[in-house]
């Protein structure tokens, strides 16, 4: 799995963000777009990519947990249709992303 490099590629408003692997930010907004957009259209400004180097030796795609723990946001587990984030008081629990409200009564129901 060698040159494995991990983007997470996706629109500045922060919804339905993907991870990509690729050689080159620019690849990775590229292959965002085809895959989201129109093919073949000049790169919108607002698809932004990050390096996400953590995810490199995965060698498969990051799962919810491994996005939050990238400083990442990603859907919530417990389908209340938030998002998880630990900048945002989510947690992953047993290996799944959390969001903070969901985090919390989680937190009651073991009290
Ligand atoms: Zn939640």
């Amino acid at each position: 799995m060698a040159g494995l490099m991990y983007y997470a590629v996706g629109p500045d408003d922060g919804e339905g963000w993907i991870a990509v692997n690729a050689q080159s930010e620019d690849d990775a907004r590229r292959a965002y777009c085809n895959e989201w957009l129109a093919a073949g259209e000049p790169i919108p400004d607002f698809v932004l990519a990050a390096r996400v180097p953590s995810w490199d030796g995965l060698g498969r795609p990051p799962n919810g947990a491994e996005w939050l723990e990238a400083r990442l946001s990603y859907t919530c587990a417990m389908n209340c249709g938030g998002m998880a984030s630990l900048d945002d008081g989510g947690k992953v629990i047993d290996g799944e992303p959390i969001c903070g409200e969901c985090a919390i009564s989680t937190n009651r129901n073991q009290d």
